[in-house]
């Protein structure tokens, strides 16, 4: 069995597929990468949180003004070919 990747995006954009034929293993590892997934922004107006600067910038999972879960431009998943 093999493994595709998709790019999904927040706005209305049909997911891309980025790659195909990869083990759960590849497929896992793309995944879970830095570079495979946008900026994150506040769902209500704080802006962009956490941009990279370098390659190893952590970013927060929620908006430090109002606590609300940030969302990705875009990320790469997964499926079953
Ligand atoms: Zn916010």
């Amino acid at each position: 069995m093999t493994y595709m990747v998709k790019r999904f995006y927040s706005d209305e954009r049909w997911p891309m597929t980025v790659k195909r034929g990869l083990t759960l293993e590849e497929a896992r590892e793309h995944c879970s990468r830095d570079d495979t997934r946008g900026p994150v922004s506040c769902p209500n107006g704080h802006g962009y949180i956490g941009l990279r600067g370098g390659t190893q910038v952590k970013r927060p999972k929620r908006c430090p003004v109002c606590e609300t879960g940030l969302v990705p431009d875009w990320f790469d998943g997964y499926n079953k070919e």
